[in-house]
């Protein structure tokens, strides 16, 4: 058996997520808010551009990094909306960003190689890493700074056999937005040290409120070639399960991905990708999912703010309440247990994201309003019980 796999745990949010799922089989009012999966339909024209693909034969292998016209939606996308001006013979096109972040983490490391990332992270960072033989250096943000980024906390972490620094803006769980001032901050890194990648996955970045926006790493020319971006369509256009997604990386980067991916994926479907086509022409449809995401976010961590001993941050992006609590002395992973025991709320704890310095807490808003006004009253009556009792 592969050791460095067979010590990993599974991924937090699917397994969470099957919980939930085997505990609605048992009782359907269960209300699963931990996965990031948007609740609503992929827009029509998306299926339909799919299945008129379908019906049409594109039912072959479509051997290549991506269709021109794909990936040439996907350069027109990222020079206007973030800035990126990458050549299109550098796209690749990937089952969903997580096997961008795969191949693009496997094309860079050898084995021993260091990567920071930046925590509270996304549950699979870690273990893409370890799959390709590097380690990990995890740097804390801290929640009492609002998770800022720091360039003292990165020096810190830097050593010889640093190669990359993983960043995610809009952040899961955060949702945090990448600001102008940390953003300089990471130019500077980078600039003070040539041997290291930046890899952004960026797959929130369509969902940002307020009309603000989240800093394209990629958008800086001073390190262009080494910032990997990573996108995909599963939460603007609500495609999670089509996997798809996609990374824009230099000329060495991309050809060694792109030989791995020959050797593991083939290519993707052809269908799929007539999907994705129609799917960079929505974004009326994403703005529509995203005014109704606002209104989710305002509503849900309101009603959760009102809960004694219970703090969230309405978030800048991303669809995700990150939620502290200060009860009991409860830690993240006994909070989870409770609410899913007790209220029938099926969330993610802090510590999966690496946050163990408090009692914290990601619930997902993409999903039904009505559930999510359910969810917030079932959790406050829990809570308060849990106090009354003391
Ligand atoms: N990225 C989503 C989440 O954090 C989906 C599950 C996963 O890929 O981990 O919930």
């Amino acid at each position: 058996m592969n050791n460095r796999i067979e010590q990993m745990l599974p991924s937090a949010s699917m397994t969470l997520m099957a919980r939930a799922k085997e505990m609605q089989k048992k009782d359907p009012t269960v209300i699963g808010l931990a996965g990031g999966e948007p609740d609503f339909a992929t827009p029509d024209r998306v299926s339909m551009a799919a299945i008129r693909s379908l019906v049409e034969g594109d039912t072959h292998y479509a051997v290549g990094p991506g269709l021109p016209e794909l990936r040439a939606a996907i350069c027109k996308k990222l020079r206007g909306d973030n800035g990126i001006f990458c050549d299109e013979n550098r796209i690749l096109v990937t089952p969903g960003g997580k096997n961008a972040i795969y191949l693009a983490v496997h094309a860079v490391l050898n084995e021993g190689d260091e990567v920071i990332i930046l925590d509270p992270s996304w549950v699979s960072y870690e273990p893409i890493v370890q799959s390709a033989g590097g380690n990990t250096v995890r740097v804390k943000l801290d929640y009492r700074e609002n998770y800022r980024i720091t360039a003292e906390k990165l020096e810190q972490a830097y050593t010889e056999k640093t190669r990359m620094l993983i960043i995610n803006y809009p952040n899961n769980p955060t949702g945090r937005i990448l600001h102008e001032d940390e953003a300089k901050v990471l130019e500077n890194f980078l600039l003070s040290h040539p041997n290291v990648y930046l890899l952004s996955d960026e797959v929130y970045e369509a969902l940002v409120y307020d009309g603000s926006r989240s800093v394209s790493m990629g958008s800086f020319e001073s390190i262009a070639d080494r910032v990997i971006t990573v996108n995909g369509l599963s939460k603007s256009c609500a495609m999670t399960g089509w996997r798809i997604g996609y990374m824009a990386a230099n000329k060495e980067v991309f050809s060694i991905a792109f030989k791995l991916y020959g050797h593991s994926l083939s290519c993707m479907s052809a269908f799929i990708q007539k999907g994705a086509v129609e799917a960079f022409k929505c974004e009326e449809e994403t703005g529509a999912m995203l005014e109704v995401y606002d209104r989710r976010r305002q509503m849900f961590v309101g009603e959760l703010n009102t809960i004694p001993g219970v703090s969230g941050v309405l978030p800048e992006g991303a669809f995700y309440a990150w939620v502290f609590f200060d009860i009991n002395g409860m830690s993240s992973s006994e909070m989870c247990e409770y609410l899913m025991e007790k209220a029938g709320v099926v969330g993610m704890p802090g510590s999966a994201y690496g946050e163990d310095s408090v009692c914290c807490m990601r619930f997902s808003f993409a999903n039904a309003t009505r559930d999510l006004e359910i969810a917030a009253e079932r959790i406050k009556k829990a809570l308060l019980e849990l106090q009354e009792g003391n």
